[in-house]
């Protein structure tokens, strides 16, 4: 078949989340393809909590583009009333004979932001053309390779359909586009929740948490580690609200039809007496408030996340535990390579080499993350063997993995990528024509 096309390439990315919105904010500068974003709401809800993006993930999206950066520093606000205040990560131990002691500051700078997926979706939207976006698009069902041309057909919950080149799936931890390549029986086509994880949060005014904690946890970010379960705050909105959150491992699921994100017991304060004062009162603040409990999910590793001409990406390849706060930057770093290698991309052909190389070139990295994710969780629960309750022991796993996650050279790995497929489509295209050479030269002896 020759893949060759004059018409642009289609490309339906399936979810405009933080990564399907991101990758078609670059894909659509690209005149050769033909972008799609089919997203299942009908508009964004703000669920609330603010991301603190890192270096790796202001770096992914300055790849993409300028303007993409500049949309996240147009929504971000700072955590604190003052720009220059310095503001740090600050683990405390919480429980046990070092309860009160700060293990680490991490991440301390002046002015941190953190801003809302909503704020950031709405920023990115702003890039894409309308036509290039429909909401209320529930992907149901993928047809592959169906035709002469060989096309993918996608099925929505509407009753509508849309046939393209290439699918890209975006569509978040419940994905589809993942079940369809992985196999609805496959161990690591569903998300799981080994340790039993459930995240309780409250969003306050600061000026009600001041009355009910101490002022210093309400203008940083402090995470207080102890064996049932962590306790975060974050300020947001230039310090005017606070976001307070209990992670808690080994909560057994309230009987229900099991398949509700949302059963779970109410979170009772009087489990925490042998917690240092500091965390009693943000816990029981966090349980007056019963509107916001999930259970915290993440995905065993995908043996790939390409299949031919389809594959996935951000949360829908690799959802991680939130504890590393490194998901959304991952998602970046995906929607970076895919931007940079669809730029190799001609021909049908190439989209196979481009989604295979993406494939070879991040399954590594982001399934690392996700088990960091997972050990960041038992750490903060001082169950990791080997390392438990000593101070020392958990300061160093903690500069070691932020270091891996936050200082990685996303350009250099994505310009590796690129040389790659370049190598790969010049490999064929010369035994293409050496093919078209040979056969030329046999013509005459045929004729003999
Ligand atoms: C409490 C919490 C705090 C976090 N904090 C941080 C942080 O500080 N820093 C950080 O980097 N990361 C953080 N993360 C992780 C981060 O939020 C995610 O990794 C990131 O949002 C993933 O983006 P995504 O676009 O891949 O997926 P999603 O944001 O889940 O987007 C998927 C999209 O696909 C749509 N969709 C789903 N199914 C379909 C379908 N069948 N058809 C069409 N569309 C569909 C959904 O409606 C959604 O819009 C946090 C996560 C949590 C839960």
């Amino acid at each position: 078949m020759d893949t060759s096309t004059s018409r642009p390439i289609s490309v339906a990315i399936v979810g405009g989340g933080i990564a399907g919105l991101s990758l078609a904010a670059g894909l659509v500068k690209q005149r050769h393809l033909n972008v799609h974003v089919y997203e299942a709401a009908s508009a964004y809800e703000d669920v609330g909590a603010g991301l603190a993006l890192h270096r790796n993930a202001l770096e992914a999206m300055a790849l993409i583009g300028p303007e993409v950066r500049q949309a996240y520093i147009n929504k971000a606000l700072s955590l604190t009333s003052e720009e220059e205040e310095m503001i740090a990560t600050n683990v405390y131990m919480a429980h046990g004979p070092h309860a009160g002691t700060l293990v680490a500051e991490l991440g301390k700078a002046k002015g941190r932001k953190s801003v809302s997926r909503a704020d950031l979706l709405e920023g990115l939207l702003a890039l894409i053309p309308k036509d290039c976006i429909s909401f209320g698009k529930r992907l149901c069902k993928i047809r592959p390779y169906s035709g002469e041309a060989r096309r993918i057909c996608l099925k929505f919950s509407d009753g509508s359909a849309a046939t393209v080149d290439c699918v890209l799936g975006a569509d978040g931890v419940h994905s589809r586009v993942r079940t369809y390549l992985l196999g609805a029986d496959h161990p690591a086509a569903a998300p799981k929740n080994h340790d039993r994880w459930q995240i309780y949060r409250t969003l306050v005014s600061s000026d009600f948490a001041r009355q009910r904690i101490a002022e210093e946890y309400t203008r940083t970010v402090p995470i207080m580690l102890g064996p049932r379960g962590h306790v975060n705050c974050i300020p947001l909105n230039k310090g005017k609200r606070l976001s307070a959150g209990i992670a808690i491992r080994g909560v057994a699921p309230v009987p229900g039809d099991g398949d509700d994100d949302n059963q779970a017991p109410p979170l009772d304060p009087a489990e925490y007496t042998d917690y240092h004062p500091a965390a009693q009162n943000i816990i029981s603040m966090i349980a007056d408030d019963p509107s916001a409990s999930w259970r915290a999910l993440d995905h065993d590793p995908a043996p790939y996340y390409t299949r031919g001409r389809i594959s996935i990406f951000g949360d829908a390849a690799h959802t991680a535990l939130p504890f590393a706060g490194n998901g959304a930057g991952q998602a970046l770093e995906d929607a970076a390579m895919l931007n940079r290698l669809f730029q190799g991309v001609r021909k049908l052909d190439d989209i196979n080499i481009a989604l295979a190389t993406y494939n070879c070139a991040r399954i590594e990295r982001t399934q690392k993350v996700v088990e960091l994710s997972r050990k960041f969780g038992r750490v903060y629960a001082f169950a990791e063997p080997g390392i438990g309750d000593d101070v020392d022991k958990i300061r160093a796993f903690l500069d070691e993995a932020g270091e891996f996650m936050n200082m990685y050279d996303v350009k250099g790995d994505i310009e590796r990528a690129f040389v790659t497929l370049s190598a790969i489509k010049l490999e064929r295209d010369t035994k293409t024509e050496g093919l078209a050479d040979a056969n030329s030269l046999k013509k005459p002896d045929s004729q003999d």
